[in-house]
C-alpha cells in the first residue's frame, strides 16, 4: 500500500452504496485509530460524506464518496468520446476493450485539456 488515503478514497468510490467504517479499516489493512484519520482526510477535504450508522447495535459510519462534478473534456479522447456514454454491454471494466482502446488514444493523443 503506497498511499492509504488514496486507497481509502478509491475504495469508497468503488461503491456507490456506501462503505461502513468499521469495516473500511480491516479492507484497507490499517488498525481503527488510522483508519480514523484517512476518513477525517477525506472527509475534511470534501471527498466523502460521513454518516451516522447502526450496525448490531453498534454505532460506525457510512461513508460514501462525493460525486464530482465531470469537465466534459475529461470524456474526450482527442475528438473520440469515452465509449461508456450509452454503452449497452455488461460491463466488466478490468476487460473491457473499447475502454482500454479509449485509454490507449488517450495516452497518445491526450484530451481536450492539454
Ligand atoms: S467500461 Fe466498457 S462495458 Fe463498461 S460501460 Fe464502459 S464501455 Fe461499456
Amino acid at each position: 500500500m503506497l498511499d492509504p488515503i488514496e486507497d481509502g478514497l478509491k475504495l469508497i468510490q468503488s461503491r456507490p452504496e456506501g462503505v461502513l467504517q468499521s469495516e473500511l479499516w480491516k479492507e484497507l489493512g490499517v488498525d481503527s485509530r488510522k483508519c480514523s484519520r484517512i476518513v477525517k482526510k477525506l472527509e475534511e477535504g470534501g471527498l466523502i460524506d460521513r454518516i451516522e450508522f447502526k450496525k448490531d447495535g453498534i454505532k460506525t459510519y457510512l461513508l460514501k464518496a462525493r460525486q464530482m462534478p465531470v469537465n466534459p473534456g475529461d470524456l474526450l479522447a482527442g475528438d473520440e468520446l469515452i465509449p461508456c456514454i450509452g454503452c449497452e454491454l455488461e460491463c466488466i471494466v478490468e476487460e473491457c476493450h473499447p475502454l482500454m482502446d479509449w485509454m490507449y488514444q488517450l495516452a497518445i493523443v491526450g484530451n481536450t485539456n492539454d
